[in-house]
């Protein structure tokens, strides 16, 4: 079993949709079942409806799971094993009140040590504190694991001190809920950000306490970097999938993205799918990559080329197969939805609505020239007409040459002062002179 683990405290961030393909590609190469595990520990910080948007953000992606669970529906189960540890002796409860723990850990920070636990406290507040936590005790023993991307990962005992598992509600820790839930349903391997590197020993020591022996393999993904070589966090927009997808990046160059950053693939350019036969995660290089938005558009760029013109036309808003061909052409131009989007709903809008920050004379140039073509095509051969003849032919009716008549024309035919080559538009504009050119 493969899983991916979001706490519904907050928009997906990147590093997040990374860990969920990942997760995915490899339940997928192995044949394994995936599944999807809100964690939802944490009451306080829950918001409402984000397990909602991770499932339509997971589906939009085209990553399926297999099972959902939320972590709180368990919570029985974690007390029931904390107490088997309690009664084993390899978890306590702790009296200590919050302002005691406050106390030793400012002393600590005076004598510039790391704070300690240090299980001798655990009793000292039990006739004044009625709401105790529980610790799994401290190890005192090295724990070493094997990270497929970092190599051998190792904790000193002292490291490692009597941590909470069950807080005073008898709710349960992030560490100790996410170890019992991977035994629950029998998760083989672990992909994750590195920012649990130091949970999972931890983890590992609940599974030996509760003589758990699968041996779990554990890949921890490296950070992304924003351009100023920087943790990418809240602050950076492009660290929001749907920020990504507001600004009109394609979910499957989004993933493309993720798969190729700090990465060994045999090709640039594929989809989530066609990665499944050849990725390798011990290929992802342990340092940390950096998030580059260019490269992301060169990728989306790349999708669009591949997408089919029917798609395309309809995520633009029309129906019309060509105007799928006509946006390829922008491509040249655009990288974004939003980007060709413009571009093509300025060729339709009416170009009196585009006219008013053009100098009057230009102005004046474009209404001719648009009167002058509206009464040409009256009596053309819209359908067929080359832009060579179609040209020719407003040449002789404008009785306008040089920049006075190509100006004017490009406006009248795009909405924009510049653009793809007439030549390449033309025989897609030709089927929609009359909408184009509408006063
Ligand atoms: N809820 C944790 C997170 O979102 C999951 C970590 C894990 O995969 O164990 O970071």
């Amino acid at each position: 079993m493969l899983r991916f683990a979001p706490s519904p405290t907050g928009d997906m961030h990147i590093g997040n949709l990374r860990v969920a393909i990942f997760n995915y590609i490899l339940a997928q190469q192995k044949n394994e079942k995936f599944l999807l595990r809100i964690e939802d520990t944490d009451t306080a910080r829950n918001i409402k409806d984000k397990d909602k948007d991770i499932m339509f953000l997971l589906t939009l992606f085209g990553i399926k799971w297999d099972t959902l669970i939320y972590q709180s529906h368990n919570f029985q189960h974690h007390r029931q094993l904390a107490e088997y540890l309690i009664a084993q002796g390899k978890a306590f409860y702790c009296y200590c009140t919050k302002d005691f723990l406050e106390q030793k850990r400012q002393e600590a920070k005076d004598k510039h040590q790391a704070f300690r636990y240090d299980d001798n406290w655990a009793t000292l507040h039990k006739e004044s504190n009625n709401h105790p936590v529980v610790r799994l005790k401290s190890p005192k023993k090295t724990l070493r694991f094997q990270d497929i991307i970092k190599g051998e990962i190792e904790f000193a005992g002292e490291e490692i001190d009597s941590f909470v598992i069950l807080k005073e509600d008898l709710t349960p820790t992030y560490n100790f809920a996410c170890a019992a839930d991977d035994i629950l349903y029998d998760v083989d391997y672990i992909i994750r950000g590195e920012d649990h590197v130091s949970n999972t020993p931890k983890q590992i020591l609940i599974h030996q306490y509760l003589n758990y022996s699968k041996n779990i393999a554990f890949a921890h993904l490296p950070i992304l970097l924003n351009n100023q070589g920087k943790k990418m966090s809240k602050r950076d927009d492009a660290s929001s999938v749907q920020w990504l997808l507001d600004e009109g990046f394609l979910p499957q160059a989004i993933a493309n993205y993720l798969i190729l950053i700090g990465n060994k693939t045999p090709q640039e350019v594929f989809t989530l799918k066609e990665s499944i036969a050849w990725f390798d995660i011990s290929k992802v290089a342990k340092a940390p990559a950096k998030f580059d938005l260019d490269k992301l558009r060169f990728l989306n760029r790349e999708h669009f080329k591949r997408m089919n013109e029917q798609d395309l036309a309809l995520l633009l808003g029309y129906k019309d197969i060509s105007i799928g061909a006509l946006a390829k052409l922008y491509l040249q131009e655009s990288s974004t939805l939003n980007e060709l989007r413009q571009k093509i709903d300025k060729i339709f809008v009416k170009k009196s609505l585009l006219l008013k920050t053009e100098n009057p004379e230009f102005q004046k140039e474009i209404l001719d020239l648009q009167n002058i073509l509206l009464a040409m095509l009256e009596t053309m051969d819209k359908q067929h007409i080359s832009y060579e003849d179609f040209k020719n032919e407003a040449i002789k009716h404008s009785n306008l040459k040089g920049k006075h008549f190509f100006k004017p024309l490009r406006f009248l035919l795009t909405g924009a002062s510049n653009g793809p080559e007439l030549s390449d538009l033309f025989p897609i504009l030709r089927f929609f002179l009359q909408d184009i050119l509408r006063r």
